[in-house]
């Protein structure tokens, strides 16, 4: 290692990988230091359960925002597969069990699955309507995501062409997205269905007047114009290999267990102290290290940087956390009740429970209040059913599958007094949601290992902000931000600049920062190259 580079990326996650390729690639020297033993940040596959040979995607695990352009700019080799079953939403009429299905591969099949639900296609039609307007907000939005930041009022102008565009600006940047949806879909589990894209990892309702809703559903459906989520073949993990891979190739250098101790930010020189832990033990200090670089990028989220500036962060109340994550692996996969679909229908896509509209104004207000709702909203995903090679052979054979489950309305407060007893509740909870639709008790189907135990792991808002250092769990590091600038001084400029000259974030606290998309690291490395004249 040398005392003195061009950048120095404090953390190893996606965007900090993709920036350093991009930096390297055109020449700078680059040095990744990154807190934990393992790189890629929440893009990580891990062997979960040590007794079996399964690699799960441990954190996030679909990919719909990474955009063609850094994957061609880049040489990555990358296999994102579309999954046959888009989403599955069982439920119970008269009695009866059945399922709303909603196909990638056919429309045809998810026209009849809504006329079976609520008795005609008008809400078929109407959902088409409504998805419509995110298509054209991802048409007018999605090429200027790698490119510097356009005022508001031009992206406005830009959707005054018709009466389609004007409507799209309309329901997704200016009013609460719960007036569109209501003005759209009248059955409570569409609108449900809807509902939950704006609020996968955050804590918000339809009506919420800060518009956070709005954001994460912009989030999810605008990605490389379609909003399709991914299977990333070989796992997530293989999205942070790749980057690995192409950043090391470019001349990177890579320190891991990393423990920061001071960062300068304030001279022409930035300056960063930091201590490496001792690989296998874990036990302190084997080496002290300073080194000094003209850049400094930041891949983690402004509350860690905020620590080590001696400023402290600001949050806003937009920005808590919330998100129950569980990782299982089964044996096999368990039967629905409602017999007509295979489990391997149902599994394949989102699998949705207990996130009906009115339900899931219950569990906010109840969240709000401060304890775990009654149902527990979620949604689960059996990725091996796209892509088993995460599996080891043997356990294919066996007809194992992994299988993941993220639940909603957990924000970080519930879990903040006294972490370990609330996770177990929502465990427990969330399994009860998922038992309620099969015919077979989901733990009947876990694996279980060489000590007895079932193969399950949770994690809270709490373990997610210990683990990685997102502010109080927040998947996205903080508040989603709209695609545009929204005061002055950001139009023209890229999104990663803090108050600090030469620092720049390069990662999901950026201004179009959130999810796996690789977009603020590139645009973190666009900044410094446009110095260099590279751009
Ligand atoms: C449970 C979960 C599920 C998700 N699911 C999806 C999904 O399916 N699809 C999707 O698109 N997005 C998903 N997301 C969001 C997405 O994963 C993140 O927004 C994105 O991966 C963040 O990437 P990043 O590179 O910006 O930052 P991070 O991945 O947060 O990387 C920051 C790095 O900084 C390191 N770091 C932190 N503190 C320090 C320190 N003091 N010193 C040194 N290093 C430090 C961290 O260890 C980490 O490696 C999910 C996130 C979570 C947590």
């Amino acid at each position: 290692m040398k005392s003195n580079y061009d950048v120095v990326i404090l953390g190893a996650g996606h965007n900090g990988l993709v920036a350093a390729s991009y930096l390297a690639r055109a020449g700078l020297s680059v040095l990744l230091l990154e807190k934990n033993d393992y790189i890629g940040g929440a893009t990580t596959s891990q062997k979960v359960f040590p007794d079996y040979e399964a690699r799960l995607s441990r954190y996030s695990y679909l990919v719909s925002l990474f955009p063609e352009k850094i994957i061609r700019d880049l040489g990555l080799n990358l296999e994102l597969r579309r999954r046959a079953t888009a989403s599955f939403t069982p439920y119970a009429k008269n009695g009866r069990h059945d399922g709303l299905l909603l196909s990638n591969v056919s429309k045809e099949q998810s026209r009849q699955s809504i006329i079976n639900l609520t008795g005609s296609d008008t809400e078929y039609e109407q959902m088409k309507r409504f998805y419509n307007l995110s298509r054209v907000f991802a048409e007018h939005v999605w090429d200027t995501m790698l490119e510097p930041l356009v005022a508001r009022e031009e992206f406005q102008r830009r959707f005054d062409v018709d009466d389609v565009s004007r409507e799209a600006w309309r329901s997704l940047a200016e009013e609460p997205l719960g007036r569109a949806i209501e003005r759209y879909l009248q059955n409570d589990l569409v609108r449900g269905l809807v509902l939950t894209d704006a609020k996968v990892g955050i804590f918000t309702h339809p009506h919420d007047p800060s518009l956070l809703q709005n954001r994460c559903f912009l989030y999810h459906l605008i990605g490389n114009k379609t909003g399709e989520w991914k299977v990333p073949v070989g796992g997530m993990g293989s999205v942070a290999r790749e980057l690995e891979e192409a950043a090391r190739k470019a001349g990177a250098e890579f320190v891991t267990n990393v423990d920061l101790r001071a960062i300068d930010v304030n001279g022409k020189k930035k300056t960063v102290e930091f201590e490496v832990r001792q690989n296998a033990s874990g036990t302190r200090a084997l080496l002290s290290q300073t080194v000094e670089a003209r850049f400094l990028f930041v891949n983690f989220g402004r509350n860690v940087l905020a620590k080590f500036v001696g400023k402290p962060y600001q949050p806003d109340a937009t920005d808590e956390g919330s998100v129950f994550k569980i990782n299982m692996l089964l044996r096999r996969l368990p039967n629905l009740k409602a017999k007509k679909y295979p489990a391997a229908e149902a599994f394949c896509g989102t699998f949705h429970s207990d996130e009906g509209y009115e339900q899931m104004n219950a569990s906010y207000e109840q969240a709000s209040r401060g304890r775990l709702p009654d149902k527990t909203p979620c949604e689960v995903y059996c990725h091996t059913l796209t892509d088993n090679s995460i599996l080891a052979p043997e356990l294919r054979q066996k007809g194992f599958h992994t299988m993941t489950l993220f639940g909603l309305d957990t924000p970080w407060s519930l879990f903040a007094k006294n972490n370990e007893t609330t996770r177990k509740q929502a465990e427990t909870k969330f399994i009860e949601s998922m038992n309620q639709w099969l015919a077979e008790p989901l733990e009947d189907c876990f694996a279980v290992a060489q000590n007895g135990g079932l193969c399950i792991e949770s994690k809270s808002p709490v373990d997610i902000e210990e683990a990685l250092g997102m502010y109080h769990g927040n998947i996205f590091q903080d508040a989603l931000t709209f695609p545009f600038a929204e005061r002055k001084e950001q139009v023209g400029r890229w999104g990663v600049e803090t108050d600090y000259e030469n620092v720049f974030l390069c990662g999901s606290s950026a201004r179009r920062g959130g999810a796996v998309s690789g977009i603020p690291g590139h645009n973190a490395a666009m900044k410094v190259l446009e110095v260099f004249g590279h751009r």
